[in-house]
């Protein structure tokens, strides 16, 4: 690349990405890029236009439940797991609140230092979750159901506030990598309603708190059916997204 500098113009900087990155950059580049300076290091964002892909008419739709001990479950049975994340999320905030009580210059770059690592790294495993779950759906010509966001706040029901806003902001950020891999894969993605998918059998149908005798557990009180109870909830979402899929493309 070459850029305009101060001193006149610097020609053949060598740059590098991913082999993916580098290859939408030499399919679908438009226009102008820009030069970022950030902890340290420096970043060429290009801007990219790449042509939408027809949707494939979905054979069944593969369910995600979002949540913080697994990230995200699929209808499939796979649990990604949130273990690391929640890790790191602890250590930071222990070491936050060691630093904030500090309150020297130091400390508070540090602090913002920390906090952008932390959001990278959410960012990283929101992306490696989202690749695997529409490489999984690409592969057995499924459809992705994912849940209506709007309800996430009451689900997640969490005493300290500030981790109800880190959560929602995280599962919308995975909700929108999802959605666009999906969009660039020509796979159809639907949003349900998500009340009471944590509570219904996704065997029978019957819906009471009852049949979640503990946060792992799933276990129906009327027709026996027992799943993990992440797994239940991503069954029930994948129905969800069969029988909305069916309305909105019924005519
Ligand atoms: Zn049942």
């Amino acid at each position: 690349m070459s850029i305009w500098t101060t001193r006149g113009r610097l020609k053949n900087v060598a740059f590098t990405g991913s082999p993916e990155q580098l290859k939408t950059l030499t399919a679908c580049r438009k226009g102008e890029s820009d030069l970022v300076h950030r902890d340290g290091g420096w970043y060429l964002y290009a801007t990219c236009e790449v042509p939408d892909v027809p949707v494939t008419e979905p054979e069944g739709f593969l369910g995600v439940d979002l949540g913080i001990a697994n990230i995200a479950t699929t209808s499939d049975g796979t649990r990604h797991s949130g273990k690391s994340l929640n890790a790191v999320r602890h250590r930071n905030r222990e070491l936050r609140r060691r630093l904030q009580a500090k309150q020297t210059k130091s400390a508070r770059r540090l602090l913002k230092k920390r906090r952008r690592k932390e959001a990278r790294f959410a960012a990283d495993t929101n992306h490696t979750i989202a690749k695997q779950i529409v490489t999984e759906a690409e592969r057995t010509g499924q459809g992705v159901a994912l849940e209506n966001l709007q309800g996430i706040r009451d689900r997640v029901r969490l005493r300290k506030p500030q981790r109800v806003t880190l959560h929602s902001w995280s599962f919308h950020q995975l909700g929108s990598f999802i959605a666009y891999k999906a969009r660039r894969a020509g796979i159809a993605l639907i949003h349900v309603d998500p009340a009471h998918t944590s509570r219904q059998c996704s065997a029978c149908g019957h819906t009471e708190r009852a049949n979640r005798p503990d946060q792992e557990t799933f276990l129906c009180t009327s027709c026996g059916f027992a799943e993990h109870a992440d797994v239940n909830a991503a069954r029930n979402i994948a129905a969800r997204g069969v029988a909305g899929w069916a309305v909105s493309h019924a005519a």
